[in-house]
């Protein structure tokens, strides 16, 4: 099947072409019709699967079906930055040559921008919970006009401690409105919130929130005082191209930054420690490939899209079992090919059974003499 089968607007498949997008990925396949058809909907889906075009195409469809004025229809909550600004430009993209407007809105910048464009009217508001509500506390938002709410990465907004903040914006929104949830997995925390806010929600899935398929997964046994020659050693004998490394600390990201630095690679820090401005160079740069190599903690690389990221390497293993799935899922994106190599040091026994359990037979042992 391809996307002509939707009977989008001319200007959205004119958009899809332009974007190279010919087959819908599996959750667009499963969602867009429900959504569609106005049903509040469950996804449980990690980043890399399609799923932001998953919500946005029919979201698309319907906003130019009737049109609203220049009232705020759609509200997107995600949990970070990064992935707020990521969806607020795939839309732009997909709503291209439409007089769809939307909006990003976070800390860390200017609010007076923010505001402007809020003034103006846009259609789509796409938004981190905290600077939202600061935008409800000054009167800068309304939030009654709302038709459609998204909640994107919902276990990742409960991590980081955004469920009240969600169940307050939620309580500015009108009753009668659809509401699609995304999640990569789906903790008890999120379950509970599923039931709050959707209404018999249709629920579509893909995979079973193990890592993505197109992923090779490889464990590397090395001493702790080990890593840094093992990551210098894959990083020339293996072909790559790029690459992020996964610390677990906001300090190791950056230390080891500035290290391959002195290694003579091109390598940048993404962290929490870094102002918003910094980040976001670190990204455009990891983007237009000046950095082949971005050394980034988890919350930082949350949801960014990069889709050809060759290789995803823990320098350090992650917390948990779905923490090692999000990490993968910045590699291997919309069917391309990628590997995942987690280095493993004794301490990191339990989580290795833990990961191993969930990979089964797709996984390699490589043990590298230094
Ligand atoms: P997401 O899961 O929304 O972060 O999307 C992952 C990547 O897949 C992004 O780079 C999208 O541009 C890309 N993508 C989404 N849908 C399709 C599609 N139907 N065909 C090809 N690429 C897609």
């Amino acid at each position: 099947m391809n996307f002509n089968e939707f009977d989008f607007d001319a200007r959205i498949d004119h958009n899809l072409q332009g974007l190279g997008y010919i087959t819908p990925t599996p959750i667009q396949l499963q969602a867009i019709p429900p959504i569609m058809q106005g049903r509040d909907v469950v996804g449980v889906a990690q980043t890399g699967t399609g799923k932001t075009a998953a919500f946005a195409l029919p979201i698309l469809q319907k906003l130019l079906q009737r049109s609203g004025g220049k009232r705020g229809r759609v509200l997107i909550l995600a949990p970070t930055r990064e992935l707020t600004e990521q969806t607020h430009q795939a839309i732009d993209l997909l709503s291209c040559k439409t007089r769809i407007r939307s909006v990003s809105i976070y800390g860390g910048v200017n609010i007076n921008p923010q505001i402007d464009a809020l003034r103006r009217g846009v259609d789509i508001v796409a938004a981190c919970p905290g600077r939202l509500l600061d935008h409800v506390q000054r009167r800068t938002v309304d939030l009654s006009t709302i038709e459609i709410l998204v909640v994107d990465e919902a276990d990742r907004m409960f991590d980081m401690g955004f469920l009240p903040d969600v169940r307050k914006i939620v309580g500015c929104l009108p009753a009668n409105r659809q509401t699609l949830l995304f999640s990569a997995t789906m903790p008890e925390a999120v379950r509970h919130l599923t039931k709050e806010l959707l209404r018999a929600p249709v629920t579509v899935q893909v995979g079973d929130s193990a890592p993505v398929a197109t992923v090779s997964h490889t464990f590397y046994p090395v001493a702790s005082d080990g890593k840094r020659a093992l990551l210098e050693r894959i990083l020339t004998e293996t072909r790559t191209g790029p690459v992020i490394v996964f610390t677990r600390t906001k300090h190791r990201s950056k230390t080891l930054a500035r290290q391959l630095e002195h290694s003579g690679y091109a390598a940048a820090a993404l962290n929490g420690n870094l102002t918003q401005n910094k980040r976001q160079q670190a990204l455009d740069g990891f983007h237009q490939g000046r950095y082949k190599i971005l050394v980034a903690t988890d919350i930082a690389a949350r949801g960014i899209d990069v889709s050809k990221v060759s290789h995803v390497i823990n320098y350090d293993i992650p917390d948990t079992v779905d923490a090692y799935t999000h990490r993968i899922g910045r590699t291997g994106r919309a069917r391309e090919k990628g590997e995942a190599f987690t280095f493993i040091s004794e301490a990191d026994r339990g989580l290795e059974l833990a990961i191993r359990k969930v990979l089964g037979t797709k996984l390699r042992y490589c043990q590298m003499a230094l």
